[in-house]
């Protein structure tokens, strides 16, 4: 693109006005769920007697027999066609990112030459897509399966457009999970399982724990016209070059600021949208960087809230594209600015509405809620590698560690209250806590009170930080699907809970009370993992030494930390909590390393392109431009004036060239690095090597690109530059 073209295209964004959203003439309450096949509506479509079977079906995990699938797909059909679709499909959520669907349309033929409109249970069940065509990390090659997709009935069918979407799992037919939401489904079995027994200790009632999940989507928006200007967001999702804007996030005048009408506009629209799919849309905000927004719902039992996630990412790109902006969830679209987390606030909780992870009002409350606390410091404690593990990407690596965002060491910030509550039970000894049946129980807890639920103590460093009745694990990427950071959290809670369970279990069999046996458990643990609380500084050089003292995983190379996966710690406690077996886990990392190294020799092709057709021919453009007027100069004066004339510019000249042999040198080790590290068969050391010597590069001869981007002509650089895409008016 010429210079031209650029001042054009900027000026274009900057006169756009923001699209009319007609406010909806009902109210929020009225159009909620307006496109979910929900209860109520089953109600209405389905005959009583299989509605009962489906609750059934939804709230205990029965098994659905075909007969009722036909029912059900008739009056979904019904329902789906009243609101105009025509096609159903089975949408799921493979290995890369996002979602896959395969649209089928409702007609088949009527036997007399016509059509009919058909939706079968069986449609409705399962369904074949060609699974060929998405990872699988040779899972299906091995067992020479073909994969399938299975209907998930805890999450309601909806209708987007003019299709049917019916949620389901993506399995090969040997049984082994080729998506997230296979894993993450049984994670929140053996939770629930594990949770629900420890939590009979305080409340013999207790059928069924939920795991819920609140993620907070962070996101930028640009100009469509800016975006397509630049090669390296339009292929990577992030600019590969260009230097800091004078006015970034300095300031902080952006978060919570007021919100640009384009952009409230695009918002509105994205907000109605989502609520008419069901997903209970709450909070939205400026963020800390220009251009950055966030999107917050009410939390939700963590399988719908998964499938609420990537239906509003991928819902976000859509809404985007109509009020002429790109939406970017990558981590990291800017150097120099914010990146973009999702955080995702976890709890349990029980089908008695029992907030497991919140105090309460009575010494029973208090020490199931020291419990679960603790038992969840366990589990992130003894998996604090593969926790980081579960969120690591090659997007994701440029924001962990880089003085912003959670560091790359997981640890968990309690607060003050919290801290000390632990160090009191830790330090008190047995023989304080008098046992004398329920009501009189004293722990020695000081009273916790309600107040900590309001706790607004924060660190924003802590990437697995408890914020009063919750834990936040605040490493997850913007891009990434939920459901993996999910799977080994609840996974290694499941874990710990059950290994609690036993330990307690053994001592009452010992003859000790029941709450006497839980106490000592929990003073047990406290000792133990202790190492994973850390209330400092996260960003600290210290902190870093200090983690690797306690025995933390400090590794920061994506492709190393996904080895986590397969310690044997992690290759037990998946197997013991039913979860993974070891060649999923294998198939899996083999995906996680080729996707990591896609991502990477992506970015360094493109890169390499625009160093070479854009940046070098624009500086040596410019450099002649510079060569000429020393010349011309030399023709009108004396030699010595037209020499301290040309002074200035003769030291610009030097330095493109410095700068541009530096970058034509450099990018041709950058190609010899890729060619090397492509000849190499296994996919994990072709990661490494991807990492070690191609991603180090990248940022190497950056540094250069964007020196010559403050030299060069500002009439010829030829992208748009941070300041012209980093400010929405
Ligand atoms: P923040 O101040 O961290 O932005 P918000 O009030 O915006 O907090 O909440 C962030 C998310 O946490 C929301 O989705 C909210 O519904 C969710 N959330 C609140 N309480 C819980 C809980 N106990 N368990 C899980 N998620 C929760
Ligand atoms: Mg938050």
């Amino acid at each position: 693109m010429s210079s031209t073209l650029r001042f054009q295209v900027v000026g274009e964004a900057f006169k756009k006005h923001p699209i009319d959203v007609p406010t909806p003439k009902e109210r929020p309450s009225e159009f909620f769920a307006k496109y979910v096949f929900t209860r109520q509506k089953m109600m209405q479509y389905l005959p009583a007697d299989v509605f009962r079977t489906m609750v059934d079906v939804m709230d205990n995990g029965t098994t659905l027999d075909l007969k009722t699938a036909d029912a059900v797909a008739a009056g979904m059909k019904r329902w789906a066609m009243e609101l105009g679709a025509t096609h159903i499909t089975h949408w799921f959520q493979p290995l890369t990112e996002g979602t896959a669907e395969k649209h089928d349309g409702f007609v088949e033929h009527d036997g007399k030459g016509g059509m009919v409109e058909e939706f079968t249970g069986k449609q409705l069940v399962q369904q074949e897509p060609d699974a060929s065509s998405f990872p699988s990390g040779g899972i299906r090659s091995t067992f020479e399966a073909r994969g399938y997709s299975a209907w998930d009935p805890a999450s309601p069918v909806f209708v987007m457009g003019d299709t049917l979407m019916i949620p389901t799992v993506f399995i090969a037919f040997t049984g082994e999970a080729l998506d997230y939401k296979a894993p993450l489904k049984k994670a929140l079995f053996a939770v629930n399982k594990a949770a629900t027994e420890v939590a009979h200790y305080f409340y013999p009632d207790v059928k069924k724990v939920i795991c819920n999940l609140g993620w907070e989507q962070e996101y930028f928006l640009v100009d469509e016209g800016l975006y397509a200007a630049r090669p390296d967001l339009l292929m990577t999702g992030r600019t590969l070059m260009g230097h800091d804007s004078a006015k970034n996030q300095q300031m902080d005048d952006h978060y919570f600021g007021s919100i640009p009408e384009r952009v409230a506009a695009f918002m509105k629209d994205l907000e109605i949208q989502a609520l008419e799919l069901g997903i209970p849309c709450k909070t939205r905000h400026n963020e800390v960087a220009p251009n950055q927004f966030e999107l917050a719902p009410i939390f939700e039992e963590t399988n719908l809230a998964v499938d609420h996630n990537m239906l509003l990412m991928s819902l976000m790109k859509k809404v985007a594209r109509k009020h002429g902006f790109r939406v970017l969830l990558h981590e990291k679209p800017f150097a120099g600015v914010n990146g973009s987390g999702k955080h995702n606030n976890w709890s349990l909780s029980t089908d008695t509405g029992v907030l497991l992870h919140a105090p309460g009002k009575t010494p029973i409350d208090n020490l199931r809620f020291i419990t679960f606390i603790v038992e969840t410091l366990m589990a992130v404690w003894k998996h604090n590698g593969l926790l980081k593990a579960s969120i690591v990407s090659a997007t994701n690596a440029h924001r962990l560690g880089a003085n912003e965002a959670p560091p790359a060491i997981i640890s968990s910030f309690l607060g003050k209250q919290l801290t000390d509550v632990l160090e009191h039970l830790e330090q008190t000894s047995d023989n304080e806590i008098s046992l004398k049946g329920k009501q009189e129980l004293h722990l020695g807890i000081p009273q916790i009170p309600e107040l900590l639920i309001d706790n607004t103590d924060r660190n924003r460093t802590s990437p697995f930080a408890f914020t009063g009745n919750r834990f936040e694990f605040r490493a997850v990427g913007s891009e990434a699907n939920c459901a993996s950071a999910m799977i080994a959290l609840n996974s290694a809670v499941a874990e710990a809970l059950i290994d609690f369970k036993e330990r307690v279990d053994a001592r009452i069999a010992e003859g000790m009370e029941t709450l006497k046996a839980v106490m000592t458990t929990v003073r047990e643990d406290i000792k133990t993992c202790k190492p994973i609380h850390f209330e400092g500084n996260g960003y600290s050089e210290e902190w870093k030494q200090e983690a690797a003292r306690r025995g933390l995983n400090v590794e920061a190379s994506c492709p190393l930390v996904i080895d986590r996966y397969l310690d044997d710690a992690s290759v037990k406690m998946f197997a013991k909590v039913g979860v993974f077996n070891r060649p999923e886990l294998e198939a899996r990392n083999e995906i996680k390393w080729d996707t990591y190294t896609k991502k990477i020799q992506i970015e360094a092709r493109i890169f390499g392109d625009l160093c070479m057709n854009h940046i070098i021919p624009v500086a040596t453009r410019y450099q002649s431009q510079l060569i000429d007027n020393v010349h011309k100069l030399k023709e009108i004066f004396d030699t010595t004036t037209a020499e301290q004339l040309s002074h200035d510019n003769i030291a610009l000249i030097k330095q493109i060239s410095e700068h541009t042999s530096y970058i034509t040198t450099h990018v041709d080790q950058l190609i010899e690095a890729r060619r090397v590290a492509n000849r190499i068969d296994s996919e994990r050391e072709k990661a490494i090597s991807y990492h070690d010597t191609v991603a180090p590069l990248l940022e190497d001869i950056r540094y250069h690109v964007d020196k010559l981007e403050l030299i060069v002509d500002d009439e010829l650089w030829p992208l748009p530059k941070y300041r012209e895409i980093l400010f929405i008016r």
